[in-house]
């Protein structure tokens, strides 16, 4: 997979150069370029910003560094059909999610323009659309003040899903949201640390029972943690034990879908 990065900090994304997606680059896995925007500047301060039309507050960034940029990058793409995937990192795009790194991670090629002060002038993202699919992506309902946080997190998330990046692909599979459920917990030894122990069904060798609680788990730890996440899980074929343990945590399935199960009578306060 190629990735394109325009920032007006390259050295924001030094920390991919490190660990596994550093390594994928020196394997040649993961072909990563980072552009700094004033390159493509053409006045002698290398300005990208200006006042907001309209007024208030905050610089916007220019539209025709980005261009150059973009035009660039779409230049480099690599042979095969179809258009390169531009993401747009923007606390009013659609969400990132697990789901979205998968399908990036299917793609041969993706640039990413990292936004700073009160974003980038909306015709380029118009404009854009002529050679890349664009798509606004958020890291998360919150406001951060540039995009190279945003890309440093979708690049780890995608570039672990290329085949080879993760030593183990079995790791990816029973991780937090690879099936719509958080993971279960994870020990190692000692068995008995500060009089804690492990729970004891792990230690027993009976990878039946061992994986009946961490799906037990997976699904405890959901409805305490992310309880929108169960409500939204396929649970039109669930195995008679898993029905089993949602009940024991008060959910019940109706049309395929969790809903929490009403309240018994012996259960109801007045
Ligand atoms: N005025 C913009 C708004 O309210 O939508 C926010 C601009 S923010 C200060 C500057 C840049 O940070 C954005 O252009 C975007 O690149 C990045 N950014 C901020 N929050 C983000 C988020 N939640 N997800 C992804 N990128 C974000």
């Amino acid at each position: 997979m190629r990735v394109d990065v325009v920032s007006i900090f390259p050295e924001y994304l030094a920390p991919l150069e490190l660990s596994l997606i550093g390594k994928a680059r020196q394997d040649g896995l993961l072909d990563l370029h980072v552009h700094d925007l004033r390159a493509f500047t053409t006045d002698r301060h290398r300005t990208v910003d200006d006042t907001p039309y309209g007024g208030g507050a905050g610089m916007v960034m220019k539209a025709e560094p980005w261009a150059q940029a973009l035009s660039s990058i779409a230049e480099k793409r690599p042979e095969g059909p179809g258009k390169p995937v531009l993401i747009v990192p923007s606390p009013a795009g659609e969400r990132f999610t697990q789901a979205l790194a998968y399908e990036l991670a299917e793609e041969k090629h993706l640039a990413f323009a990292c936004g700073r002060y009160e974003g980038i002038d909306e015709r380029v993202i118009e404009w854009a659309h002529e050679h890349f699919t664009v798509r606004p992506v958020s890291l998360g309902d919150y406001v951060l003040n540039g995009g190279e946080v945003a890309v440093l997190a979708m690049v780890e998330a995608i570039g672990r899903l290329l085949p080879g990046v993760v030593g183990n692909p079995e790791s990816l599979v029973e991780e937090s949201h690879s099936d719509g459920l958080l993971e279960y917990p994870v020990y190692t030894k000692p068995s008995v640390w500060r009089e804690r122990e492990v729970p004891p069904v792990l230690l027993s060798g009976n990878h039946g029972k061992i994986a009946q609680w961490r799906r037990h788990e997976q699904f405890r730890r959901t409805a305490e943690r992310r309880p929108d996440l169960l409500e939204a899980f396929d649970a039109g074929k669930l195995p008679r034990a898993d029905r089993t343990a949602l009940q024991d945590l008060g959910y019940v399935v109706v049309n395929g879908r969790l809903q929490p199960r009403p309240a018994r009578p012996e259960e109801q306060q007045d």
